[in-house]
């Protein structure tokens, strides 16, 4: 019973700090990336007008996002994992971080592919409504979609000794790291987010929205690259935002010789 009531307080802080870091953020980068019009990515699609929906389907998805969080780092806590996390130390938190964005790509990428098929894709359809996400969409999902995508947090502590500070680490990078792919707005393109780099910008998951059936992965194109699924676009994509991103600094014919001499 105490087990029980420690872990919906846990439950609910974790959803209470997510929410407000969701309005927060989703706020403050509104009115950032509207300041730069030139910068939305799908022209004459203005996702703004479902941000209310978005909203209020977010507010529901993110108890099952919150709850996979809450549950691992509980099961942590009560010592019922198979390995006990690593303590903190100059080279656990760095490379449990690392670890742990490697498998959870992998798991994101593979996950997503099976939400896609259709005897399953009905769970997914509803985050596929934003066909141009904006910075509200990242939790616009069902709760199954929800709960598949991100149970990660939930038995990767089962296996890997993630440290839960590690783990509450990796969970803030894919919180802010997915609202700024859904916000509809490049800034991040840069050479280092194209081939042959693993790296994306905003434009990778904007384009999976837009396109539907490419770019699956979250924090790299690495398994799209591999399995052929990357966007036919999405390097050239790259190398156009590049060249708008770098505009106002940089005169053009600079830019040119820097591309070909790195
Ligand atoms: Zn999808
Ligand atoms: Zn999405």
């Amino acid at each position: 019973m105490t087990s029980l009531v420690e872990f919906l307080a846990l439950w609910a802080a974790v959803y209470v700090v997510t929410f407000v870091l969701y309005i927060g953020f989703g706020a403050a980068f509104q009115w950032f990336a509207h300041r730069s019009p030139e910068r939305r990515i799908q022209k004459g699609r203005y996702g703004e007008k479902r941000k209310w929906k978005e909203i209020r389907q977010s507010a529901i998805s993110l108890t099952a996002t919150c709850f996979c969080l809450a549950g691992g780092l509980f099961l942590q806590y009560k010592g019922w994992t198979l390995v006990a996390p690593l303590d903190l130390s100059w080279w656990s938190v760095p490379l449990m971080f690392v670890v742990s964005i490697i498998a959870f790509d992998t798991w994101f990428y593979w996950g997503h592919r099976l939400m896609h098929w259709p005897p399953l894709y009905k769970h997914h359809q509803f985050h596929h409504r934003s066909v141009a996400p904006t910075v509200w969409s990242n939790y616009s999902d069902t709760l199954v979609d929800a709960f598949v995508m991100q149970s990660y947090y939930l038995w990767a502590p089962l296996f890997l000794p993630i440290p839960p500070v590690v783990l509450i680490a990796h969970r803030l990078y894919d919180h802010f790291n997915g609202m700024i792919g859904h916000s509809g707005f490049e800034f991040a393109a840069s050479d280092i987010t194209r081939v042959p780099s693993p790296m994306v910008c905003t434009l990778f998951h904007d384009q999976h929205h837009a396109h539907f059936n490419t770019n699956y992965a979250n924090f790299f194109s690495f398994w799209d690259r591999v399995m052929g699924t990357l966007d036919k676009d999405y390097d050239s994509g790259v190398a156009h935002w590049t060249k708008v991103n770098g505009a106002p600094e940089k005169a053009a014919g600079e830019d040119d010789s820097r591309a070909t001499a790195t």
